[in-house]
């Protein structure tokens, strides 16, 4: 089949790149110049593991080009997903469709021939509708322009694989002629097991909201249980292990730390809770807000927990292992360890952060702090290492390294990045918002156990 994907981020690039791979030919399309020129050169902007493989494979191989043009999507194809970004609004109240409505208004002048447009993007109950009204007002092709709605589950760092095993596939159609194009497009997925749910648009845009609220109160109620944790002693990693080998429960999501962020989960649950608001479900709308206020809490008790230990911040050198929101990646939006850096920098620390992957996205976005070559560069002359991403690197660390270049022996584990037994057996203070005891049967951190590896 001939597919076009318009918007060439996170999703889009990988649906593109993992469309071409099961066969289809593909026209990626984005605004952004500087990103299509990279990607017809075989290669993403941003990380994502086994993605640059795919792109280029597929760009020299001729199954897989990139434009910024709609008018020749609209020339390629008549299948056209749709997987632009829909953030937060600036004061965090509900989704900023703009980009939505933005790609649909260029695109519908294009649309000469009946089309199927198979939305993406996560977006409130209701968009398809609109977004239906919106085509055929301004598509030539009129009436014979459809929408259906698929929305995407996969996480960064897995996306790949996200993409090409999903554990299911959501798809809303308007009806029969949509649900056969799109089962069309999946059949090498459906062959190879994957189920394929088909409902009505309004449920299935429903379903992605429903699916991430569920896993941030996940987090949230992990992070809940270790403030219980603090007060009593108790070990919040052997707690989650415990309550999470519950067949019914399960031990994703349980970790606690600093809480979920990323470009999904907090916009996700601000939004559905923001619409739940208007629709009148009352207790929805409560318990999203909580489980937005609890994770947010967890940044400021860092902060607290950091400044009490260093008795005052101005004059104090702070290293800051990590940056990207989770392990895996280097995106940094709304990541809670580079939100908890900012916070200290104000209230008048010297932040010196390090992360594997995530330092050049980092920078962009906060300037004004500095930044590390390694974690041991980072950690020169620091009064304590804080660690807020729980990348392999730190968990691997040798304590004594670090000690070297320190001021103070004193680390902070937000995100239970590290094992505390080498570290206190080197004669380091440990930290963290809740007990850290050293039992020898506490599960070491994991890049699929970290705090938000499975976020998106
Ligand atoms: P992103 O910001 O990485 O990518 C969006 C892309 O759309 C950008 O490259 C931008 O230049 C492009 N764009 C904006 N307006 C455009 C237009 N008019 N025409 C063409 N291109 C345009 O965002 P993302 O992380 O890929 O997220 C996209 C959507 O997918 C969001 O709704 C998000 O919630 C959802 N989603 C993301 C993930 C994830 O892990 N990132 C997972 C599941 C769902």
């Amino acid at each position: 089949m001939r597919l076009t994907v318009i918007g060439c981020g996170h999703l889009g690039a990988t649906h593109a790149a993992c469309m071409a791979e099961i066969g289809h030919e593909v026209l990626g399309v984005d605004v952004d110049e500087g990103k299509v020129d990279l990607l017809n050169s075989g290669r993403a902007w941003f990380m994502e593991p086994g993605l640059d493989e795919l792109l280029s494979r597929h760009t020299r191989n001729g199954r897989l080009r990139f434009t910024s043009s709609l008018e020749e999507a609209a020339a390629f194809g008549t299948v056209h997903f749709l997987g632009v970004g829909t953030p937060s609004l600036p004061d965090g109240d509900g989704y900023d469709l703009s980009q939505v409505y933005g790609a649909v208004a260029a695109l519908a002048p294009h649309l000469t021939r009946p089309a199927l447009v198979i939305g993406k993007s996560t977006v409130p109950p209701g968009t398809t509708g609109r977004l239906v009204r919106e085509l055929r007002t301004g598509a030539p092709a009129g009436d014979a322009v459809e929408v259906a709605w698929n929305p995407e589950f996969l996480r960064e760092g897995h996306a790949v694989g996200d993409t090409l095993r999903p554990d299911r596939i959501v798809v809303g159609v308007p009806g029969m002629a949509a649900e056969a194009t799109v089962r069309e497009v999946y059949r090498p997925l459906t062959e190879a097991g994957v189920p394929l749910v088909v409902t009505d648009a309004v449920t299935a845009e429903l379903v992605k909201g429903a699916a991430n609220a569920f896993l941030a109160a996940k987090v949230s109620f992990i992070n809940a249980m270790a403030d219980i944790c603090a007060w009593t002693g108790a070990d919040v990693a052997v707690l989650a292990d415990a309550v999470g080998m519950d067949q019914r429960i399960g031990r994703a999501f349980l970790t606690a730390g600093l809480g979920y962020g990323g470009g999904c989960l907090p916009k996700d649950v601000r939004g559905l809770a923001q619409f739940a608001g208007t629709a009148g479900a009352k207790g929805a709308a409560d318990l999203l807000l909580l489980v937005d206020e609890i994770n947010s809490g967890r940044r400021q008790q860092v902060v607290e927990l950091t400044a009490g230990l260093l008795g005052q911040l101005p004059g104090k050198r702070i290293a800051l292992w990590g940056a990207a929101f989770k392990p895996g990646t280097d995106d940094v939006r709304d990541s809670p360890g580079l939100d908890v850096a900012d916070r200290l920098a104000r209230l008048g620390a010297e932040v010196v952060v390090y992360d594997p992957q995530a330092t050049g996205n980092a920078l962009v976005a906060f300037p004004h702090l500095r930044y590390g070559d390694s974690a041991v560069a980072a950690a020169h002359e620091a009064d304590a290492v804080l660690v807020v991403t729980a990348w392999p690197e730190f968990a691997a660390m040798d304590p004594a390294a670090v000690t070297a270049v320190v001021r103070r022996p004193l680390l902070i584990d937000a995100c239970q990045g590290t094992n505390p037994r080498p570290w206190r057996a080197t004669g380091w203070t440990v930290a963290a918002p809740f007990p850290t005891p050293d039992y020898p049967e506490r599960s070491p951190v994991t890049p699929d156990t970290a705090p938000g590896s499975h976020q998106g």
